[in-house]
């Protein structure tokens, strides 16, 4: 990645960012500029509005030969031993671990979370993926005897096979700019394939950074290609044909990825957005599940798929969840993301700052009581705003039907544990939810009622960073899974094959078909399905019985 020196920064024409004074060729474009030529993709720091590093942009016309480098490294790197590519996951987990400290602060610049996240939500994740799969790969991806149930196929004996895609495509967002492609590109590596990896044109620095490591750990040129610009770069990749599209983001791009990918029939994974519930019962630990509100609602100022958006907490304790919902909330200290001590900092971009007053402005509209937040704080930098809490909501308002994808906590009572799962499952999205009780059999209960990829029972979120649990949901969420031996497995060609014991013996179903054949085909049936062990019997014998299936075959 090319840095830049600090230099004096001037103002853009656009209001939220500036670009250093050495950089500034051309006042009209934001991202990609031409200078002799190249064009950039800008890493823009959302805290101070500045361009702090301009990345080379991947020209459309270069996607032909980026096809035709990863398809003969794939080969290769194929062909390689499972236990070799393991091995080079332990070189990418060092080498990620030699760097922690630049991965860390580069997306705290260029995401603005505060650094802690940056650490333990993106680093952590990103290690502890490659040091799992290096681990469980061999055993999920070696072949599975496959044995078969039904006495007439007892001669034959099966396994399943898990074979790489080829080249895939891995479209990512900007939210989680690093952990969110490392957990798709590990396991798609250690499966056998190449990777072109689009990283989001907000985190370019970011994804360069992704390029460096796979340098770092050896990995085949041409195995792993990042390939920086917006949309129209997406929508190139896939129109030039990878064999499988993992695509994290919003549900407009989603929607238009899966057209993309189903004109062509190619399969797709699509992580998209969330609208999670959590549910608090009267019996539940209020001090806790305060707690969980206020970070699951606002961790990386709001913008996660898994943010706790809506809260329905049962009526006895919802007056009291509230106030310590406020007060913690209260107590938050928004601020530069360079600071150690800052829990929130800005958001991406100015009009992800619109999106959430929007909304915030229609809830009010509709009777929405706002019991702290929403302000904006220019005073500290750009894209800053308060963390939320509002309360008497209903699902009129959007602040209860869209994404947020911001720091509001959207608070409403219930009457009973069946409303509020009623109203959790009254959303297009699914991707999860968490519930508060006391009461773990209550909870597991109420879980398998909620329609939600995953359901946390007294925690939200977290259950990303377990490595075992699957990730996705259904809906508006998405579909397919990240995480885990289904991530894994969303990773391969599943290949069934076959072996038959009885390899001198003609199949008694093959040609030469009679009158008597079809007689004993249909006493096959009956011997193996008849409801009575009377008639199954009875069908093994006689002139037309199941045993001769073979004796009245025509030879052909
Ligand atoms: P986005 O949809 O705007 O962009 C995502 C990626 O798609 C970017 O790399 C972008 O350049 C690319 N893209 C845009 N148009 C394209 C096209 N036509 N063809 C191919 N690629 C295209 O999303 P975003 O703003 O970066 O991310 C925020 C969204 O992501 C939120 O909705 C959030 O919920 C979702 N998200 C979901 C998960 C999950 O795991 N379910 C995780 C993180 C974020």
């Amino acid at each position: 990645m090319r840095g830049v020196s600090s230099q004096e920064a001037v103002r853009h024409p656009s209001k939220s960012v500036r670009i250093r004074k050495e950089m500034a060729v051309s006042p009209q474009a934001l991202r990609a500029q031409s200078v002799a030529g190249q064009s950039f993709v800008d890493s823009v720091n959302p805290a101070t509005g500045e361009v702090v590093a301009r990345i080379p942009a991947t020209p459309l016309t270069a996607i032909p030969a980026i096809f035709e480098a990863a398809r003969a490294a794939q080969k290769t790197w194929a062909a390689q031993p499972l236990s070799a590519r393991c091995t080079m996951l332990r070189s990418l987990r060092d080498a990620i671990f030699e760097r922690r400290d630049d991965i860390a602060k580069i997306v705290t610049r260029e995401t603005g979370k505060p650094r802690a996240e940056a650490i333990l939500a993106e680093v952590l994740l990103a290690l502890d993926t490659a040091n799992f799969l290096a681990r469980q790969a061999p055993r999920w991806l070696r072949p599975e005897r496959v044995p078969h149930h039904n006495i007439a196929l007892k001669a034959k004996s099966g396994w399943l096979e898990f074979e790489p895609h080829g080249v895939v495509a891995i479209i990512s967002p900007w939210n989680f700019p690093f952990a969110i492609p490392m957990t798709e590109l590990i396991p798609a590596l250690v499966a056998g394939n190449a990777v072109l990896l689009k990283p989001s044109e907000l985190t370019p620095a970011t994804g360069a950074l992704v390029g460096e490591l796979i340098d770092r750990a050896g990995f085949p040129k041409g195995l792993v290609q990042i390939l920086q610009g917006g949309g129209e770069l997406g929508a190139a990749i896939i129109e030039a044909g990878p064999a499988k599209v993992f695509f994290t983001g919003s549900v407009t791009t989603g929607r238009r990825i899966a057209e993309a990918c189903a004109s062509k029939l190619i399969p797709s994974v699509l992580e998209l957005g969330g609208k999670d519930a959590m549910i608090v019962l009267a019996d539940a630990d209020l001090d806790v599940a305060s707690s969980a509100a206020v970070w699951g609602g606002f961790t990386n100022c709001g913008q996660a798929c898994l943010s706790v958006e809506r809260i329905y907490v049962e009526q006895p304790v919802a007056e009291k969840f509230v106030q310590l919902c406020v007060e913690k909330t209260k107590k938050l200290r928004t601020g530069s993301p360079k600071d150690t001590e800052s829990d929130i900092g800005p958001m991406i971009r100015e009009r992800q700052l619109e999106k959430v007053e929007q909304q915030l402005r229609d809830a009010e509209q509709r009777g929405a009581r706002i019991l702290t937040g929403g302000n904006r704080r220019p005073d500290l930098g750009a894209n800053f705003i308060e963390p939320a809490v509002v309360t008497n909501v209903d699902h009129s308002m959007q602040l209860m039907r869209e994404e947020t994808f911001g720091p509001v906590l959207a608070i409403r009572s219930v009457a009973s544990a069946d409303e509020a799962v009623a109203l959790a499952n009254d959303s297009p999205f699914g991707l999860s939810a968490s519930i508060w009780t006391s009461d773990a059999r209550c909870g597991r209960a109420l879980a398998s009622r909620i329609r939600a990829g995953s359901v946390m029972i007294n925690d939200v979120a977290s259950y990303y960073g377990i490595s075992e649990a699957p990730h996705g949901g259904p809906g508006w969420s998405g579909w397919g899974r990240t995480h885990s031996r289904l991530g894994l497995l969303e990773m391969v060609q599943v290949k069934y094959v076959d072996v038959d014991r009885l390899p001198r013996f003609a199949k008694p179903w093959w040609y030469g078909y009679s009158e008597d054949f079809a007689a004993a085909a249909g006493s096959m049936v009956e011997a193996l399905f008849a409801p009575s062990w009377k008639r199954r019997l009875q069908a093994m014998v006689g002139r037309r019985g199941a045993r001769g299936l073979i004796a009245r075959r025509r030879r052909i």
